[in-house]
């Protein structure tokens, strides 16, 4: 973990002339705004595979990756959630970016958590007036695990966090647990839209070769399954926190 942060705080500095970033994507009943926190570039070292059958690939030095925000408008309430919340200032420029985007902090309701780690629930007291919403199973694991007590600085306390139990969380939107990344790692469904957190670090390689882990994943083999059956089974349009900017990737049902 500490590696990987590292080496991503000095890739973040280098590439801070890079211009802030918004795209937006409509869907029937919703509208996607993909709001780029910070770029990111893995290193290529940084993954190994389960499968010890497969050779060590390293066709890249580094991967691009990014750090993205997702803001889902319901186009009909204009309820804003947000999946996430990057860094925070001042590795991450989700707050300067939404506003250049017109995109008010305040305006968003309900902020989504796939997992904790910094580079998701970094930038979260930006967001004061908004509901938090955190597997349960994810929190608890998230108290035990003394690596990740640092952590606790980014969050409220545990009686202002809503804590689910995965299913339908609210109208239309269906957490499932995802495991492997971390204990509770969450993916989120609207429909066909997958908000997919960090079952992908280093698309060019993983997407091909999903037994493929970043050091950071928890537990490797639950990760490397999870991402097997995302791969699989999730058909539609993800979002991923560190899918190159913007973020989206396309995957159809296969015929
Ligand atoms: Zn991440």
């Amino acid at each position: 973990m500490m590696k990987f942060l590292s080496g991503m705080f000095l890739s973040l500095f280098a590439a801070s002339a890079f211009g802030a970033e918004v795209m937006t994507f409509d869907f029937e009943g919703w509208r996607i705004y993909a709001i780029q926190d910070a770029p990111t570039r893995p290193k290529a070292s940084l993954f190994t595979s389960v499968n010890p059958s497969e050779p060590f690939r390293q066709s890249a030095a580094d991967y691009t990756g990014s750090v993205n925000v997702f803001i889902v408008e319901n186009t009909a309430s204009r309820r804003r959630l947000m999946i996430d919340t990057g860094f925070g200032a001042p590795i991450g420029r989700l707050v300067e970016t939404m506003k250049k985007a017109g995109l008010e902090p305040d305006s968003v309701s309900d902020i989504l958590i796939t997992h904790i780690h910094p580079d998701h629930v970094g930038g979260l007291k930006a967001f004061p007036k908004a509901k938090i919403h955190i597997a349960g199973l994810e929190y608890r694991e998230w108290l035990r695990d003394r690596s990740r007590a640092k952590l606790g600085r980014f969050l409220p306390e545990e009686k202002e966090i809503r804590l689910f139990d995965y299913g339908e969380i609210m109208p239309g939107v269906t957490a499932l647990k995802c495991a492997g990344h971390t204990p509770g790692h969450t993916v989120f469904r609207i429909g066909d839209i997958w908000f997919v957190g960090d079952i992908v670090h280093a698309a060019d390689l993983q997407i091909a070769h999903p037994d493929f882990c970043a050091a950071y994943d928890m537990n490797p083999a639950e990760a490397a399954a999870s991402r097997r059956r995302a791969l699989s089974d999730f058909h539609g349009t993800w979002f991923g926190a560190h899918l190159p900017f913007p973020g989206r990737l396309l995957r159809p049902a296969q015929k």
